[in-house]
């Protein structure tokens, strides 16, 4: 039984149907896929949404292929562009996702020399190095650190894994700029203190996706990777079962009842094993055990459509400045002064975050809108925890978007509100979710993304691995029930990998 249909259950479940197990995947909403659907937010209009996620962030070729997954994909041309005002004069830093010549340019133009691109190149090779290894590493059983230890550089292990983040931000960069984008990729999977290890974890986390074959954008939208997961759970017998909410989980290690919900009434299944695509929160909820804290979540994701691209107080274009992530507000100190702000119980004055416009990388999910030249934008806030939306979550959730608003039209020659499109009944086309709405959508606590905080990808040297649940890091206190969602040790972001692993280590326990 898998609980839960999103992309990691629907790929644990092709794999132990391919094997030749039956299996039957629970989903509570009427659609499967999770965070990883589309949805058609404005009335009358034939826009296809990726609401949540948006790219995908580390999914690898080998699921694809061992799934016969019909889906393509493509990174965007440009990896980042940052805004800056330097001498009163609008400028900022774009980065290739190829870097060459305008790369070194831009940051030459930036801060007066070569030396920060220089810098810039080599702590982009050393951490890409250990990301390279620990990436072929995440399909494959957990190691102990020491062993991955061995595999790196054990320079570059001693500056992203055992010293604050802070550290190699400070010493190795003196713009701001650029110590900001290095600072911002770590705060977006959650509020990390730079002192603290999560810093360095969470920004490896978001090297090993262009390790991994970069951060791509799924052709038809985030819909088309759960179109193309239905379509081989179909072709190996995966049997679905939507509007389920499961609400039990009775499991002795050897055999399970799966208690659901549909419609009223109580309906239950007998099996041998039980993989919860749910948050592990939720799932020892389900277990009747003491959940622990509540995750907490601390993005805000805000879609618009918008009739044209807005022009930049820069001579950045527009297509190549929104093509990959923009990043706003997001300079070094900024940063520090708005997590500082929600570590204090405030909303940062300004709200940090990334934009992006996927529909530059694949403009199909906007048919003919697209043709007249309308894009989606989308917005992911950083430094927006869920306890400040406690009180009026709808009152901050307009608050988060004017605030971003603002950011970013710091940066434009027009007010991006002015280019929004408005729906059949005249209401502005943009759609937002506090972490709160997250959590009611899609069941996620504390609305956190990634179901819970990252965690290494390699295990502690003292950690039992004595199961094969354990071994490929996906285990609760029972034996046959495991993890197979983001939740699971490496399990984070649109990957499959969470899905994958859990399968293994059925397999593996067979
Ligand atoms: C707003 C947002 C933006 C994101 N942006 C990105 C991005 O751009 N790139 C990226 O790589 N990652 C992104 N992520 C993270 C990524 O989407 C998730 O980590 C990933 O999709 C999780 O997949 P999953 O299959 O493990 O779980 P989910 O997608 O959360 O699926 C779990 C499923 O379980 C179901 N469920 C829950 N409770 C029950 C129950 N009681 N009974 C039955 N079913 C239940 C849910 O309805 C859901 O369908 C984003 C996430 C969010 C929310």
């Amino acid at each position: 039984m898998v609980i839960g249909g999103g992309h990691n259950g629907l790929v644990a479940a092709c794999y132990l149907a391919k094997s030749g197990m039956s299996v039957l995947v629970l989903e509570r909403l009427d659609v499967l896929g999770g965070a990883t659907q589309c949805t058609s937010p404005f009335a009358g209009i034939p826009a296809e949404v990726s609401s949540y996620a948006s790219m995908m962030g580390l999914f690898p070729d080998r699921i694809a292929d061992d799934l016969g997954l019909d889906l393509q994909s493509r990174p965007p041309r440009i990896s980042s562009f940052t805004p800056a005002v330097r001498h009163n004069l609008a400028t900022g830093l774009l980065v290739e996702r190829h870097e060459a010549e305008p790369t070194q340019a831009a940051f030459r133009e930036l801060t007066g020399s070569d030396a920060e691109y220089n810098a810039w190149r080599s702590f982009q090779a050393e951490v890409g190095d250990l990301a390279k290894q620990v990436s072929a590493s995440l399909m494959e059983p957990l190691a102990p650190a020491s062993e991955m230890r061995e595999r790196v550089d054990q320079e570059t292990w001693e500056m992203l894994v055992e010293r604050p983040l802070r550290e190699a931000i400070e010493s190795r960069f003196t713009d701001d700029t650029v110590r900001g984008l290095v600072a911002g990729d770590a705060f977006l999977h959650g509020m990390v203190d730079l002192d603290s290890p999560a810093a360095g974890r969470n920004y490896l986390y978001h090297a090993l996706g262009t390790a991994n074959g970069e951060w791509r954008v799924p052709l038809g939208g985030m819909g088309a990777l759960t179109a193309a997961l239905e379509r081989s759970a179909w072709r190996f017998n995966v049997e679905t079962v939507t509007h389920a909410f499961v609400t039990k989980v009775e499991a002795d290690g050897r055999s399970a009842r799966v208690t659901w919900q549909s419609d009223g009434e109580e309906c239950f299944v007998d099996c041998d094993w039980v993989l919860g695509n749910v948050s592990p929160w939720v799932l020892k909820i389900m277990l009747g055990t003491q959940p622990g804290p509540r995750p907490e979540g601390s993005n805000v994701k805000v879609n618009m459509l918008v009739e044209r691209l807005p022009k930049l107080r820069s001579d950045v274009s527009p297509a190549r400045a929104f093509a990959g992530t923009m990043n706003i507000a997001a300079g070094y100190e900024e940063l520090r002064q708005s997590y500082a702000a929600a570590r204090a119980g405030q909303l940062p004055g300004v709200v940090p975050g990334q934009w992006t416009c996927t529909t530059l990388t694949d403009p199909s999910t906007l048919g003919q809108l697209a043709i007249d030249g309308m894009h989606l934008l989308s917005f992911l806030s950083m430094c927006t925890p869920a306890r400040l939306f406690v009180e009026d979550v709808s009152g901050v959730r307009d608050e988060v978007v004017c605030r971003a608003l603002d950011a970013i039209n710091a940066h434009l020659d027009e007010p991006v509100e002015s280019l929004i499109v408005r729906d059949a009944d005249g209401a502005p086309c943009l759609e937002a979710f506090a972490p709160q709405d997250l959590e009611a959508a899609l069941a996620l606590p504390g609305g956190h993304v990634n179901h819970n905080e990252l965690s290494w990808p390699w295990m502690p040297d003292n950690a039992p691995l004595e199961t094969p649940a354990q071994r490929w890091g996906v285990q609760t206190h029972i034996d046959n029930v495991m993890v197979c969602g983001a939740g699971a040790q490496r399990g984070g972001a649109v990957s499959g990998i969470g899905g994958h692993n859990a399968a293994m280590a059925v397999l593996d326990s067979r």
